[in-house]
């Protein structure tokens, strides 16, 4: 079986974690949480990390922490994971979405500008599969129009965009630890930003918003998204990992391109950007309309020769949680619709071998031709 992530933890993670046994500190009071912080805020050059239970958690603390709420609109990629649209839904406020490129799967900027109205607030911005956001425009608009932005790099660790870590954009930024992600601890997530403010408020709205003054007596309403010492002991050891974690996956992405070139089924992800080289979070691949196959058969194949995928996300608008309340009526993104049926990715994770490559590629060579 191959499955479609493996991490590898095989640096530090012991050690750290140890210490968290010996020491007896597991909960979020632990020191290694404060360390891991401000590592990961300084490798992504935010002056402050405000560690939450997960990449979800991350966009909910961000989008109350902007204050964004009742009646605001926030643009956002249709082709995204729903914990983007969900934080700004649970706030109170509405996701307007825009389709992405067919080639770089990400969002469309050109297309925010005409969502803009009167009541917009925010333009939340997904680096989709490692691949960045083209962000000068981004930042050009927010700054004409006078919008927050907040940019969700959860797969993007590691990563940059004309050489600025991704994560350093706008106002407030958040990242993922999940499993599959290019630093884990498990479950987990962080949000970063340069602003003070912003950065007291998150870690208020992360600790049920406790009061200095008066614990037990509350102002406001926040979550307990807090973050263990034991997850930020794995978390500095992988982080202290993440130059390896990001070469040997462009490896295996650039394996893939490789080995899938002559391949006319499949659309491949794009390597390369004038601001970035891909660093294929996960590979996805899209079946060409000219493909008389179903992704859910291909996968469904791939599965029974042993070989782990995932579908592509399904679009925001079209998401039956959302349609059931009456929103997206008739938006139509056509580009994140044919991605959401046609699109699956292959194992990526660290813990496969350049073999366990080979094996997939001939195995999807065999059940498309
Ligand atoms: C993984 C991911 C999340 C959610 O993170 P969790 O830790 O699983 O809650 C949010 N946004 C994006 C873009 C992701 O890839």
């Amino acid at each position: 079986m191959i499955p479609v992530n493996t991490p590898v933890l095989s640096g530090n993670e012991k050690k750290y974690l140890a210490e968290c046994i010996d020491s007896s500190w597991v909960s979020s009071e632990g020191p290694f949480v404060g360390r891991f912080e401000s590592a990961f805020a300084d490798r992504v050059n935010r002056r402050h990390g405000v560690s939450v239970s997960s990449g979800t958690a991350a966009l909910d603390v961000a989008v109350a922490a902007l204050g964004i709420g009742q009646g605001d609109e926030v643009i956002m990629p249709s082709f995204t994971i729903i914990s983007c649209a969900a934080a700004v839904v649970r706030a109170g406020a509405i996701p307007v979405v825009v389709d992405c490129h067919s080639d770089t799967w990400n969002m469309d900027v050109s297309q925010i500008e005409a969502r803009i109205t009167s009541r917009t607030r925010a333009i939340m911005v997904v680096h989709i599969y490692g691949l960045p956001v083209d962000m000068d425009p981004v930042i050009a608009l927010a700054e004409r129009y006078d919008l927050s932005v907040l940019e969700d790099s959860a797969e993007a660790i590691g990563q940059t965009y004309h050489g600025r870590p991704c994560g350093s954009f706008g106002d407030i930024s958040t990242f993922s630890f999940y499993a599959n992600k290019h630093v884990t601890t498990g479950e987990g997530g962080m949000v970063v930003t340069d602003d003070d403010k912003l950065a007291d408020r998150c870690r208020s709205l992360r600790n049920l918003c406790f009061q200095p003054d008066r614990r037990f007596v509350h102002e406001e309403l926040g979550w307990n998204y807090r973050f263990t010492n034991v997850q930020a002991a794995i978390g500095l050891a992988q982080l202290e990992q993440l130059d390896r974690t990001i070469a040997r996956k462009r490896e295996i992405g650039l394996a893939y391109v490789r080995l899938l070139a002559d391949c006319t089924a499949i659309e491949l992800p794009v390597s390369t950007m004038s601001y970035s080289e891909n660093l294929f979070w996960v590979f996805g691949i899209v079946l060409k309309d000219t493909c008389e196959f179903e992704a859910q058969y291909v996968t469904e194949q791939l599965r029974k020769m042993g070989i782990g995928t995932r579908p592509f996300f399904w679009p925001i608008h079209l998401q039956p949680v959302f349609r059931a309340r009456g929103m997206f009526c008739d938006v139509v993104c056509p580009v994140a619709e044919r991605l959401g049926k046609r699109g699956f990715y292959l194992p990526s994770g660290l813990g496969l071998s350049d073999d366990d490559v080979k094996c997939v590629v001939v195995t999807l060579l065999e059940i498309l031709t």
